[in-house]
């Protein structure tokens, strides 16, 4: 390998220039509107898969990371991101026999979403100090998650502003509290229309000539390689503590998924030679993938209100990445993704059923994965869901369906005790428009 040959991102469209990882992750999507794919994918060796289970995370991180980003980034600079971002532990947690959960809520807002989210922010503020000085706008649309794990990612950053759209009366209180209330950098606009209608919004921002011609632009959705990239870490962690307790022949790792950025990391991971036998999506009512996987035709559709509201999404934008991934080969795709699809009555089983049987309390997103494990795992496999989100950030629906009264976490506390500041907008790009250029 060449070392000075710094690493490209082409688009999923193939209709837009090479672009280095700096304009990679300031201009989100491609100017075809395609996703950026890191031109190579590199396999980490034999040497490194044998000694994984004796090292920790942050190192395993680092590795992963210097995979995509050691020729753009310089040492001491990469370690010190990580380890930043790292500043959590993910736990793989024993739920039943064979049945293992990756907690990925132990961040700052609770959710997965906080790996990606910091360590974009680390990345470009790495980036505004060694090359560029103007300030950048960071827009996110939001079902609810990313919305908080990339304002409190952001929050405090220099040089950076965040604008997070989300639908108005369509994310939980909590959720909500947990962008709204922070101010600084941070603006909150609440949109009268579905998540659909914020995430055409910000892909309209970035298709616009005058914005882009008089600000710097940055979205922080999964569409962004500093984002996604990074979720790659904990999917070899938890094959690190899977062979600390001998249980990591035939994984079989299954993502609740909503724009498939969580699990098309998983699938770059395996692609990096890491061993997962194979992978699942679990989806609530919103099942294009699903439906994807027992037809081969892709239709997107509006998406559905669910209880596992950080799913609801009609058309994932990440699709485009996984058919870029395996050649568009429907077959291929079938081989390494199986598909499950639940409704809000069969998350509600799952959670009650989980916690009957075994005292493990699940969210609405985790609940899907876990009951797709319960469904579809066979003798000899071993199974990993990925637990997106604590069961606190769902509090009502959780403890409405278990009669319980779950504790609610400090950290999530302190959101709900602050005051809501946000603005309010309809599904109008002027209105956005004259908002960016003026506030
Ligand atoms: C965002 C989110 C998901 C979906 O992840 P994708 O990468 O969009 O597929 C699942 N669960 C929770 C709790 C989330 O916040």
């Amino acid at each position: 390998m060449l070392q000075f040959r710094k690493m490209k991102y082409y688009s999923t469209n193939e209709n837009a220039p090479l672009a280095g990882l700096c304009d990679a992750v300031i201009r989100g999507l491609a100017p075809d509107r395609g996703l950026y794919m890191p031109e190579r994918i590199e396999p980490l060796g034999t040497d490194f898969f044998e000694h994984i289970q004796d090292m920790p995370f942050q190192e395993i991180a680092y590795i992963v990371a210097q995979a995509f980003f050691g020729e753009d980034i310089e040492a001491t600079a990469l370690r010190q991101i990580v380890c930043d971002t790292l500043s959590f532990d993910v736990p793989c947690v024993e739920v039943a026999d064979n049945i293992y959960s990756l907690e990925l809520f132990h961040g700052p807002t609770l959710a997965f979403k906080d790996v990606g989210a910091r360590f974009m922010a680390r990345l470009l503020q790495h980036f505004i100090r060694q090359e560029r000085k103007e300030e950048i706008k960071v827009l996110v649309a939001t079902s609810g998650d990313t919305g908080s794990a990339v304002a409190n990612g952001f929050l405090g950053v220099d040089g950076i502003h965040v604008y997070v759209l989300y639908p108005a009366g369509k994310v939980s209180k909590i959720q909500e509290s947990q962008f709204t209330t922070l101010g600084k950098n941070i603006t909150a606009i609440e949109v009268n229309g579905t998540f659909d209608d914020c995430q055409a919004l910000v892909k309209a921002a970035f298709m616009d000539e005058e914005l882009n011609r008089r600000l710097n632009l940055t979205s922080a959705n999964s569409i962004n390689v500093a984002r996604f990239l990074p979720q790659a870490f904990y999917y070899f962690n938890a094959y690190a503590q899977m062979k600390r307790m001998r249980k990591a022949d035939n994984l079989v790792i299954c993502v609740p998924s909503g724009n498939f950025g969580n699990i098309t990391a998983g699938l770059f991971a395996q692609q990096m030679g890491l061993p997962i036998k194979s992978f699942i999506a679990a989806n609530n009512a919103n099942d294009v993938f699903y439906q994807y996987l027992q037809t081969g035709d892709y239709k997107p559709k509006p998406s559905k209100q669910t209880i596992a509201n950080a799913m609801d999404v009609g058309n994932p934008s990440n699709f485009a990445r996984i058919l870029d991934l395996y050649s568009n080969s429907w077959e291929t795709i079938k081989k390494h993704i199986t598909g499950a699809t639940y409704t809000d009555n069969q998350i509600r089983e799952a959670i009650k059923k989980c916690y009957g049987q075994t005292g493990y309390i699940l969210d609405p997103h985790g609940a899907c994965a876990y009951r797709a494990l319960t469904e579809k795992l066979k003798p000899h496999e071993v199974g990993i869901f990925l637990e997106t989100a604590h069961p606190a950030k769902f509090k009502e629906v959780v403890d409405d369906i278990l009669k319980t009264n779950i504790e609610i976490p400090e950290r999530l506390a302190t959101f709900i005790k602050g005051k809501k500041q946000s603005l309010t907008m309809n599904v109008d790009f002027q209105a956005l428009k004259f908002l960016l250029l003026n506030v």
